[in-house]
C-alpha cells in the first residue's frame, strides 16, 4: 500500500512517501515554481510514486484554501493564486487514490500531536516560522479546522506595537514583522546587506548586531502573539520550528521574556513555548497522518 505525503509550502514543494520509519533523506522536493506549477507538481508526485497503485495523498497547503471544493489559492504562488483544483488534479493523477488536503498549519498541528511536542497535551499551538508563518491550533486533543479550513494562521494575529504592511492587505500582522522575509527586508533597511533567513541568523550567532536586533524583534512580536493566542484558547504548549528558531537564545529569549510579561492570567504561569523537533518535516507528516486517516475513514 503507497501513500504520499505533498507539501505546498512557503518556499518548496516537497513529497514523501509515508512509511514507518521516514527522513529527511526521503523528501524530494522542488523550489516553488514561477510557472506552470501543476506540472512540475505532478513531475515530482509521478517521480515519487514510481508508477505504483498509490493508495491515498495527503496535501499540506499554504492557505487560503478551500475544504469543501479542494482549491487552493497560496498568495506565494502566482499562477495558483487565483484559485486551483488541487484535488482534482491529484485524484486524475492517481485515480485509485483517496485525496486528502488541508492548510500547512493543520497538518503541522496534528504532525507535532502524533509525533511531536504536543503528544502529551490536549490544548497548544504548532508555528513554523520560515520565509512566511505556519501555524495550527489543537483544542480538546481535536486539531481545529475552521468553517473553510484556514483556522490556525497565526501569521496574520496583529501583534500591539508594530505597524508593517503584510502581504495579506492588512498591516501589524506577526508575519509582517516575524516572518523570515519581513526580517531580512527589516535588517536590509538597517544596512544589513544579506538575503536569507539562513544567513541572517549566521549573522547574529557572528555577532552582528543588526541581525541580533532583527532576531530579537522577532522573538518579541511571537512572543506577544503566543500570549494572546494562549489568552483566548487557554492553551499550555506552544511548540515553535523553523530556520528561524535556529538561532537559539538569540530568539528564545526574547521570546520567552514577551511570553513572562504578557502571559499574566493566573491560568497561563503553566504555558511552556518550546522549539520543534520535527525540522523540516512537520507539514509532511502531518500531511501522512491526514492521507492515513482518510483511508481509516474510507474502511469505516
Ligand atoms: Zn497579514
Amino acid at each position: 500500500m503507497t501513500v504520499l505525503a505533498l507539501e505546498v509550502g512557503p518556499t518548496r514543494i516537497a513529497a514523501i512517501e509515508i512509511a514507518d520509519d521516514v527522513g529527511p533523506d526521503q523528501v524530494k522536493q522542488i523550489p516553488v515554481p514561477e510557472r506552470q506549477t501543476w506540472e512540475r507538481v505532478r513531475e515530482l508526485m509521478q517521480d515519487i510514486a514510481a508508477g505504483r497503485d498509490i493508495k491515498a495523498v495527503g496535501i499540506a497547503s499554504g492557505g487560503p484554501i478551500d475544504m469543501s471544493s479542494g482549491v487552493v489559492a497560496p498568495s506565494h504562488i502566482s499562477d495558483w493564486e487565483a484559485g486551483f483544483p488541487l484535488v482534482d488534479s491529484m485524484e486524475k493523477l492517481f485515480p485509485a487514490a483517496t485525496v486528502a488536503l488541508a492548510l500547512d498549519g493543520v497538518c503541522l498541528s496534528l504532525a507535532e500531536r502524533h509525533f511531536g511536542g504536543t503528544r502529551e497535551v490536549m490544548d497548544s499551538l504548532a508555528m513554523y516560522v520560515s520565509e512566511a508563518i505556519v501555524g495550527g491550533v489543537m483544542v480538546g486533543g481535536f486539531v481545529v479546522v475552521g468553517r473553510t479550513g484556514n483556522a490556525g494562521q497565526i501569521g496574520h494575529v496583529l501583534v500591539p506595537g508594530y505597524d508593517v504592511p503584510c502581504s495579506c492587505g492588512g498591516r501589524g500582522c506577526l508575519e509582517a514583522v516575524a516572518g523570515g522575509a519581513a526580517l531580512v527586508k527589516w535588517a536590509n533597511g538597517q544596512g544589513w546587506g544579506g538575503a536569507s533567513v539562513e544567513a541572517l541568523v549566521a549573522a547574529a550567532g557572528e555577532g552582528q548586531q543588526v541581525a541580533i536586533s532583527a532576531l530579537e524583534r522577532a522573538g518579541t512580536a511571537l512572543g506577544r502573539a503566543i500570549a494572546s493566542v494562549a489568552a483566548l484558547l487557554d492553551i499550555d504548549r506552544v511548540v515553535v520550528g523553523g530556520p528561524v528558531t535556529a538561532a537559539g537564545a538569540l530568539l528564545w529569549k526574547p521570546l520567552q521574556n514577551a511570553i513572562a510579561m504578557h502571559a499574566r492570567l493566573p491560568f497561563l504561569p503553566g504555558l511552556r513555548a518550546i522549539p520543534s523537533e520535527l525540522g523540516d518535516l512537520g507539514l509532511l507528516a502531518g500531511a501522512g497522518v491526514l492521507a492515513l486517516s482518510s483511508i481509516q475513514q474510507q474502511q469505516s
